[in-house]
């Protein structure tokens, strides 16, 4: 393990645990949960970015471990990745009460943390999911003329430079919805084996 990133995820679990930079701290410590830094591998090749933390994330800190985690298991396991071979992450550390959709605010606030996880990481892969995760990283990688709703760029592969290397973002529907919609399942499951050739 290379310990420089490892003390950098130190540092960074650190800060966003006394970060108030926005008031969902104050969410946290009312219902008594944790930040939802994120979790896996820190030289992993593909980092996953959802939206947020919800109710069963903040209990425990860690990501995507309930109904929308189950599903995410499952399309990960369709394709052959294990959880600890990639890193999972969102672009808020917080849950947002009642689970609503993240604010420009917050979103402005967290997201710090996830540029410096991605720059720790340096991933060959970006894949966001959902809405809110893909404008963010596409915006931030010079995409912005390409952003369009989820439902018209799912699946595709779009090239882009980082600080420090090339690298390929890819949106993808937030698993979510196959909680909502049980067809969406196999949209996701299809957009996921692109993910294959980048084990
Ligand atoms: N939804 C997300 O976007 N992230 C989680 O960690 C859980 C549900």
């Amino acid at each position: 393990m290379n310990l420089s990133v490892a003390e950098e995820f130190r540092k960074i679990k650190e800060e966003v645990s006394s970060c108030k930079k926005c008031s969902l701290y104050k969410e946290r410590i009312k219902g008594g949960f944790y930040p939802v830094v994120g979790e896996g591998n820190y030289q992993a090749k593909i980092i996953l970015v959802g939206e947020a933390p919800g109710l069963n994330e903040a209990k425990t800190g860690r990501p995507f471990c309930g109904a929308a985690g189950k599903i995410l298991d499952e399309l990960l396991d369709s394709i052959g990745i294990k959880r600890e071979e990639i890193y999972i992450t969102n672009i808020l550390k917080d849950r947002p009460p009642r689970n609503r959709n993240p604010k420009k605010e917050e979103i402005e606030a967290c997201t710090p943390h996830l540029e410096r996880q991605i720059e720790a990481i340096k991933p060959e892969v970006i894949c966001t999911l959902g809405n809110y995760s893909t404008v963010f990283i596409m915006d931030k990688h010079g995409l912005k003329n390409y952003i369009q709703g989820i439902s018209k760029i799912h699946g595709k592969i779009f090239a882009a430079k980082d600080l420090f290397q090339n690298v390929k973002i890819i949106p993808l529907y937030h698993p979510a919805v196959a909680t909502y919609n049980i067809k969406m399942k196999e949209t996701l499951k299809e957009d996921f084996k692109i993910l294959e050739k980048f084990k």
